[in-house]
């Protein structure tokens, strides 16, 4: 079966877009039914195992939050909000975030290799400890631009060689940002990576148009607006070039007015119209009888509505990006932590309990990084709520 995954960049506003007002009421109800496929087991999920998560996602009508990890304790609190909510989750390393994972010492020397290094470490704890989490996970890594090709390359590597021994790709996708390359030049790097990549059953998830906004290093808070809204056709190029490679798994973030990043509301123009727009030519193109048969997936899902959310989802859409809000959790558990216990914290010994108290209990890291996991589960939770994403276990 061929499936492709659209993966559509979406802003970052907490507030409505102008275009919800004309929107068609919800679609189909049947698939609150779908049971989870018995493919899906606790654990890492890679190719048909995969693409059966996704297709249930789906049918069913929830997508999956696709959150950036750059620590342990980033890794902890995705597996502890799967576990808790009672949802897939899928844990993506972007090349900045694989270069923290390596650490920093090594980034100036190693840029690429060491982020390799980085996002390989961060996918074999999340491969130890996810079973005992008892919820299926997805391993991706986030926009790979041209210029980050050998990072790219060195993960496909990683890739084979735990294929060779386990059978298995050691991630289960990888994203190819070739957005800002013509048409042309992105489906047909795209399609050269999707041969090698569906030989070891990697999916790839790929990008049409620009989401807006600056994250990681990349910004793109100057570009032309026409850039950030993708045509059906585009989307119909990509989704004819890539159905053609075998065993060819694929996903397509097409920009619909979608920014990394939050702002404040009224900078960003989201239309998830798009989507609907993009499923209606493609099952048209096709002429079957699935009316949805791309799959998209939501960039800059940091700050956006419930409402452009779930129309997305309606969509189509599968997977969600969060980052800007789980940097912002994360901080905040550490700030509360601070603010609470501030005058245990300004040296070693010495409190409002006595100036010869120790307070070890309090500056131990893992206080205010317990904290910092636990603002971030929570938040978690929230975007489950929003993604529909929570009990579809
Ligand atoms: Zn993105």
């Amino acid at each position: 079966m061929k499936l492709a995954i659209l993966a559509l960049a979406a802003s970052a506003n907490a507030f409505t877009s102008p275009s919800s007002a004309a929107r068609p009421a919800a679609t189909s109800l049947k698939a609150a039914t779908a049971t989870l496929p018995a493919t899906v087991k606790p654990g890492v999920v890679t190719g048909d195992a995969l693409m059966d998560l996704l297709a249930y996602a789906k049918e069913r009508g929830f997508a999956i939050p696709a959150v950036n990890a750059v620590s342990s304790c980033g890794i902890n609190a995705c597996l502890e909000a799967a576990a808790k909510y009672g949802g897939p989750m899928i844990v993506q390393f972007s090349r900045g975030g694989g270069q923290f994972l390596a650490g920093k010492y090594l980034v100036k020397e190693f840029p690429d290799e060491a982020s390799v290094a980085g996002c390989v470490a961060g996918a074999l704890q999340v491969r130890e400890l996810a079973k005992f989490y008892k919820v299926p996970v997805i391993l991706h890594t986030d926009h790979c631009m041209r210029d980050w090709l050998p990072w790219f390359d060195g993960l496909l590597e990683a890739n084979e060689d735990y294929f060779a021994k386990n059978g298995e790709p050691l991630f289960s996708s990888h994203m190819l940002d070739l957005s800002e390359d013509t048409i042309e030049d992105n489906i047909a790097t795209c399609v050269e990576y999707l041969e090698r990549m569906s030989k070891v059953d990697l999916l790839l998830e790929m990008e049409l148009g620009i989401t807006g906004g600056e994250e990681d290093g990349v910004d793109n808070s100057d570009v032309d607006s026409s850039k950030l809204y993708t045509q059906p056709e585009e989307v119909w190029q990509v989704y004819e070039a890539l159905s053609k490679v075998p065993n060819g798994k694929f996903t397509v973030a097409a920009a619909f007015g979608n920014v990394h990043g939050v702002y404040s509301p009224g900078n960003v123009q989201l239309d998830p119209q798009i989507l609907h727009n993009t499923q209606a030519f493609i099952s048209e193109k096709l002429g079957g009888d699935d009316k949805k048969p791309v799959y998209f997936v939501f960039h800059g899902g940091s700050g956006s509505s419930r409402e452009d959310i779930q129309y997305a989802i309606e969509a189509g859409t599968i997977k969600m990006n969060i980052d800007t809000d789980t940097q912002w959790s994360f901080w905040d558990g550490i700030r509360a932590y601070e603010l609470k216990n501030r005058d245990y914290l300004q040296a070693q010994i010495g409190n409002p309990d006595g100036d010869d108290k120790p307070n070890k209990k309090y500056y131990d890291p893992r206080m205010c990084l317990r904290s910092a996991e636990e603002a971030t589960v929570k938040r978690l939770g929230a975007a489950m709520e929003d993604l529909k994403c929570v009990n579809v276990l």
